[in-house]
């Protein structure tokens, strides 16, 4: 399949391991952003066949695993209520809130629907008039524009039973925030394909500018991220701080234009809190005041609750590449994908799930 078994190619695979091989004379840590570039990345065994100075560690692109515990709470109130529909991606309905998930919801009588896409909740609205649909509106730039579609579709129809819990994140600001941070350990970054494919990489010119630090825009094919660490591993033994665009195939510097201008219009910047790293300055988005009626928030009247983590729980120093989850004392005794503690370990996504799932676990 084209652009699918050439990116997987052992044969284009080994020249760029020796390069890398070849070029690197000292440590260097790098992270990858996205957790499905963290996937591919366990799945290859790509950590295993690098040179011992080039450490990988993994960023917090994993959306379910950075959706604050607050919002599943207020997603499990507004799907308990009676006449409501909550629809969500799959992801969503394992994901522990403080006393239960979505499933326990749906199990115990709520109507709780698994979506592929914010279209059919909208589908769902129109065919239940009698019913109040609602969406789970996750993640980062790359499923901004089909929710605000979604929302602006809805206003346009005029559908007054259909409304969306948001919850978007995005990913410069979250950069910037680890790069400020005095632990940090990170020296370079592949930036997530998808999120660039809608924005463009002008704003990762910035922070490389400013914190003068590699980063190479990569795809989520083995040989896409092999490439992307041999660009970043060659910028860091010639000290260079450049943006490059490994994955050009898909990723253009100006981004896709009207996915970002209908962002825009319905969506604004606002401050947001991360599960496990906390409030990030104008690192999400929420529904502009003309479209208020659409805000599950304002509808339902949810009240925030703050929440804590499980104690023994150490996702917060996962997702910003502090540690690695076998540092977890949790990790594949008491927190499993069959019965995790905390979000990296139930989404598919989560760096942890990614551990226990490709045998990087003792167990
Ligand atoms: S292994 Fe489980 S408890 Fe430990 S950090 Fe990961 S999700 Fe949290």
């Amino acid at each position: 399949m084209k652009y699918i078994d050439e990116y997987r190619d052992a044969n284009l695979a080994r020249p760029l391991i020796a390069e890398i091989a070849r070029r690197v004379t000292r440590p260097w840590v790098v992270m990858e952003i996205c957790g499905g570039q963290t996937h591919t990345l366990m799945r290859y065994g790509i950590d295993e066949v690098l040179p011992a100075q080039v450490e990988l560690v993994h960023g917090p692109g994993c959306p379910v695993c950075v959706t604050p515990l607050e919002v599943i709470d207020k997603a499990l109130a507004i799907a308990s209520m009676p006449g409501v529909t909550l629809v969500s991606y799959g992801d969503m309905l394992r994901v522990p809130g403080s006393h239960s998930d979505l499933f326990h919801v749906k199990a115990i009588g709520g109507d709780v629907r698994i979506a592929y896409s914010p279209m059919e909740a909208l589908k769902i609205a129109r065919a239940n008039p009698a019913r109040r649909v609602v969406f789970l509106a996750i993640g980062f730039e790359t499923t901004a524009p089909a929710n605000a579609m979604a929302v602006w579709q809805a206003a346009r129809e005029g559908l007054q039973n259909f409304s969306m819990l948001v919850s978007q994140v995005l990913v410069p600001p979250a950069i910037r925030l680890l790069l400020g941070s005095p632990q940090h350990r990170v020296q370079g970054f592949i930036a997530p394909g998808h999120v660039c494919t809608v924005m463009g990489f002008e704003q990762y010119i910035e922070l490389s500018r400013d914190f003068r630090v590699p980063i190479v825009v990569g795809g989520f094919e083995p040989v896409d991220l092999l490439e992307a660490i041999s660009m970043l591993v060659a910028q860091l033994e010639e000290g260079r701080a450049e943006v490059e665009n490994q994955y050009a195939r898909s990723v253009v510097r100006e981004g896709n234009r009207p996915a970002q201008e209908i962002m825009a219009r319905v969506f604004e910047p606002a401050d947001q809190k991360w599960r496990g790293i906390g409030l990030i300055p104008s690192s999400g988005l929420k529904l502009r005041a003309e479209f208020a009626a659409f805000d599950a928030e304002k509808v339902f009247d949810v009240a925030a609750h703050s929440t804590d983590e499980p104690a023994e729980c150490i996702s917060a120093q996962v997702l910003q590449g502090l540690k690695k989850p076998p540092d977890c004392p949790a990790f594949g005794a008491r927190c499993t994908p069959s019965s995790p503690l905390g979000a990296p370990m139930v989404s598919s996504e989560g760096a942890c799930a990614a551990y226990y799932q490709y045998r990087r676990h003792a167990g």
